[in-house]
């Protein structure tokens, strides 16, 4: 039992925890489930990219999968190995692109024709070989949010499988372009295990038919994805979804590489936020929490729900919206839920907020980010310290005429 009470008293609120011990069961799971192959989990830096949280996992063996240069360069601070570091996104900089291929990370995820061009015109520049992978769009509906769905033809991610099929020919014939991989990501927060199936079927034929052209692909990303709870979700457990890809495999010998965020780091998290006060407007009962919309914006950006826990309090009094001091309407953490009337200070506990929380927040309103601590083997340790004021103005404060 995690003792919130004391960890808000020392820390202040609102505060990010993170069971480390969590991170590395999830960890163990998922690698113990692709055993039976060669594989590789790059964690998805983008979920929580606090230096302290890449280094566990990377400490654990996991390699990272980037979406900007300054991703690679946090894995590389944490002590990632350039052997295990990919680079993906839909948008590189050329910058980013030769950063990248002159650090030698394992490979660069293109995806688009327009891309293959860049980056092997930056390879050209500093003279040396990019190992790629390309993005697949397998066009199959991963049925989750439409705003974490990418698997889609009318989303802006990947490749068509003919385009696809074009691009390795050319990446082939190149002296800058070593196409050592092919991958796939259909979305997040998946909580079906047919259209993961179906994508890497699609994928693995690509696969075969380019192992005839005499094109070998030693890296299969089957992406990220695998959803978490956060209210009932059915899930998928790690077992079937590697046992679900091997079934598309069949001899192929080839890596599985993966790269999940949200299952590793997830549920590993806690949003600690204390109650300013409450109010009623006409029959609407308002929960006013320190924590707002720019610490912790999923709620407000996707609807997403978050559970939500009055510590040491269990009474469900009535219904209420919990809102954070930020002006605007959308700042809400939960609407119309069940809670114990609250006081000045009760303390709020949101499950699940280990990924795509810290790592969204801003300082909209001149509000600092708040801290984040790591709770491991029964101790807690600071792991980022809370923003100050100075911290805010820092690259402003000169400026002033
Ligand atoms: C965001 C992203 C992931 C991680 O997704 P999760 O749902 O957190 O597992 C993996 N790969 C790519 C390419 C992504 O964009």
């Amino acid at each position: 039992m995690i003792n919130f009470q004391a960890l808000s008293d020392k820390y202040a609120t609102p505060l990010y925890l993170y069971d480390f011990d969590h991170i590395t069961t999830r960890y163990n799971a998922l690698k113990e489930a692709f055993r039976a192959k060669k594989s590789l989990i790059c964690y998805a830096v983008k979920a929580n990219s606090n230096l302290s949280v890449v280094k566990h996992l990377g400490d654990l063996g996991a390699g990272c999968d980037c979406v900007s240069i300054g991703e690679v360069n946090r894995a590389f601070l944490a002590g990632v190995p350039a052997y295990k570091i990919i680079f993906s996104g839909v948008g590189k900089k050329d910058d980013e692109i030769k950063e990248a291929i002159e650090k030698d990370i394992l490979m660069i995820n293109l995806e688009s024709e327009a891309e293959l061009a860049r980056v092997e015109l930056m390879a050209k520049a500093v003279d040396k070989v990019a190992r790629i992978s390309i993005r697949v769009n397998p066009n199959i509906d991963p049925k989750t949010h439409p705003y974490i769905s990418t698997g889609l033809s009318s989303n802006k991610f990947g490749v068509d499988i003919e385009d696809a099929k074009r691009m390795y020919i050319q990446a082939k014939k190149s002296p800058f372009l070593d196409p050592v991989g092919i991958h796939f990501h259909i979305g997040s927060q998946l909580t079906e295990l047919d259209p993961i199936r179906e994508s890497s079927e699609v994928v693995a034929d690509l696969v075969r038919n380019l192992k005839a052209l005499d094109i070998k692909i030693k890296f299969f990303d089957i992406g990220g994805g695998l959803g978490i709870q956060y209210n009932d979700e059915t899930l998928i457990n790690p077992y079937d979804y590697a046992q679900a890809i091997f079934s598309t495999l069949a001899t192929l010998d080839v890596t599985i590489m993966c790269e999940p965020g949200r299952f590793l780091v997830g549920e590993s998290g806690y949003f600690l936020t204390k109650v300013l006060y409450e109010k009623t407007n006409e029959n609407k009962r308002f929960v006013i929490v320190d924590g707002a919309m720019n610490d912790l914006i999923r709620p407000s950006l996707y609807n997403a729900y978050h559970q939500i826990e009055v510590v040491d309090k269990h009474d469900n009094v009535s219904k209420a919206d919990v809102v954070g001091p930020v002006c605007e309407s959308g700042d809400f953490f939960a609407k119309d839920i069940a809670l114990p009337h609250t006081e000045h200070n009760d303390l709020l506990v949101l499950k699940s907020a280990g990924a795509y929380c810290y790592t969204m927040s801003s300082n909209y309103n001149t509000r600092g980010k708040v801290a984040e601590v790591a709770l491991e083997n029964g101790k807690d340790r600071l792991i980022r310290k809370r923003e100050n004021f100075e911290d805010m103005i820092a690259l402003e404060k000169e400026f002033i005429k």
